[in-house]
């Protein structure tokens, strides 16, 4: 059984424990934006060679690859991301961030881990630790994956840097995130996991003035608020009831001063959808309403509609995800082991590796809040209507997994999943290419 192997692979895990706790909080005090990952990688880097792994640095930007090759046997490519958010951290902890930095529109801005990629990071790191330590114990390939830029889709820039040629061709993908769910939980579903997102600025063009003559002037203040308003019926009136879609106008900036009405109003709008027609049809009524409101406000000029990044569906193979729910299952009991009902709205990645390789891949959740706040609610209901208010959910200023025993959970769900096929004899699934 995997059980059994996963057990001796977290041999020695307890003592290296406060080490990886220290290397949560010192990520967590540390966070960089998207692409500009350089101290996060630097502390990656250095932990694998540590370890005894084949280190690449700087692919894609960046990323950097461990790859331990230990005798015949399936490849296996295990996936972390690194990078923060630029949100200002509210969670008054002893390791809180205070850093800053200047994003990509020259802007200085404070910078937090919202998202728990420094937890990912910290897994991987442990589950390496644990993979070099206990060689004897798995046979294959294991390449190791820090990602930069997750959150502005950063996993097509390693494609283009040659990472598919440059590396071990792996068999099977397996990532993970950190989720408001109860730690000591693991939960995804086959088939689609992550809905679609795509990212868009629209730029409103007015004629500006005077406050005090606005019939002077065409307003794109007034033009921008029908933009969000009406946006508001895409999904109400246009995406059928059964669908899920989301469109969300996530930053609005007009203007400088109340007495002067300005030239131009921007916005940023990302949508999230779980099929093709859906994705297409909110994308073309986007455009349709953004283009109709400012010919109804009598712009002088067509607004302009750039992308800024899309992300396509996360699907997870339906035989390599029972073999890691399965795997998990195992090591830390069937009861935290959950099949999520339904497609998440969240968006990754990830699936660009997998489906760049043409193999399964396999992604998954894993609980980091504290149990104490779910006290009274049962999982079952929180799968189905979603999380009480209390509990801050990722990219909130107030999103704090709890360190331990998140990084226990995360590193066991990562070696239980990468046992299925390292380890496995003849209870994994056979030949992983077949699924
Ligand atoms: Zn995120
Ligand atoms: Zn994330």
């Amino acid at each position: 059984m995997t059980a059994a192997s996963v057990t001796r692979l977290l041999s020695g895990f307890p003592q290296r424990l406060p080490g990886l706790r220290a290397v949560y909080e010192d990520l967590h005090a540390h966070p960089e934006l998207s692409f500009q990952e350089f101290r996060t990688a630097g502390v990656v880097a250095a932990r694998l060679r540590e370890q005894g792994w084949e280190v690449t640095e700087g692919v894609g930007g960046t990323c950097v690859v461990g790859v331990m090759a230990n005798g015949e046997g399936p490849v296996v490519l295990l996936r972390a991301d690194m990078d923060g958010l630029p949100v200002e951290e509210r969670t008054g902890l002893p390791y809180a961030s205070r850093e800053t930095a200047v994003d990509g529109d020259g802007q200085e801005v404070p910078v937090m881990h919202a998202c728990g990629h420094d937890m990912h990071v910290t897994c991987l790191l442990g589950a390496t630790a644990q993979l070099a330590a206990g060689r004897a114990e798995w046979r294959g390939t294991v390449v190791a994956v820090f990602q930069p830029a997750e959150e502005v889709g950063g996993a097509p820039a390693m494609i283009e840097d040659g990472f598919l040629e440059r590396f071990p061709r792996a068999d099977v993908c397996l990532g993970q995130h950190v989720s408001p769910a109860p730690v000591g939980l693991v939960g995804t579903r086959p088939g689609p996991v992550m809905a679609a997102s795509d990212s868009l600025r629209v730029r409103l063009f007015g004629r500006g003035g005077h406050g005090s003559t606005p019939e002077t002037t065409v307003d794109p203040i007034v033009m921008a608020a029908a933009v969000v308003m009406r946006l508001q019926t895409v999904v109400s009136r246009e995406v059928a009831a059964a669908q899920t879609a989301v469109v969300t106008v996530g930053s609005l900036h007009a203007g400088t001063k109340e007495n002067i009405i300005p030239d131009t109003a921007d916005l940023r709008i990302n949508i999230r959808s779980t099929t093709p027609a859906v994705r297409d049809r909110v994308l073309a009524a986007v455009e349709r309403i953004v283009r109709a409101e400012a010919a109804a406000s009598g712009a002088p000029k067509d607004p302009e509609i750039d992308g800024i990044n899309s992300f396509p569906v996360t699907v997870n193979d339906e035989r390599a995800t029972g073999t890691v729910l399965t795997a998990i299952g195992e090591v830390l009991g069937a009861e935290r082991v959950f099949t999520l009902p339904q497609t998440l709205t969240g968006s990754e990645d990830f699936g660009v590796f997998g489906t760049a390789l043409g193999v399964p891949s396999v992604f998954w959740h894993f609980g980091g809040a504290d149990p104490a706040l779910f006290r009274h609610i049962a999982i079952e209901d929180v799968l189905k209507d979603g999380l009480p208010d209390a509990v801050p959910a990722n990219h909130s200023p107030l999103f704090a997994p709890v360190p331990d025993p998140t990084i226990r959970t995360g590193v066991t769900a990562l070696l239980a999943a990468a046992a299925a096929w390292l380890c496995g004899e003849d209870d994994r699934a056979s030949d992983p290419r077949e699924s």
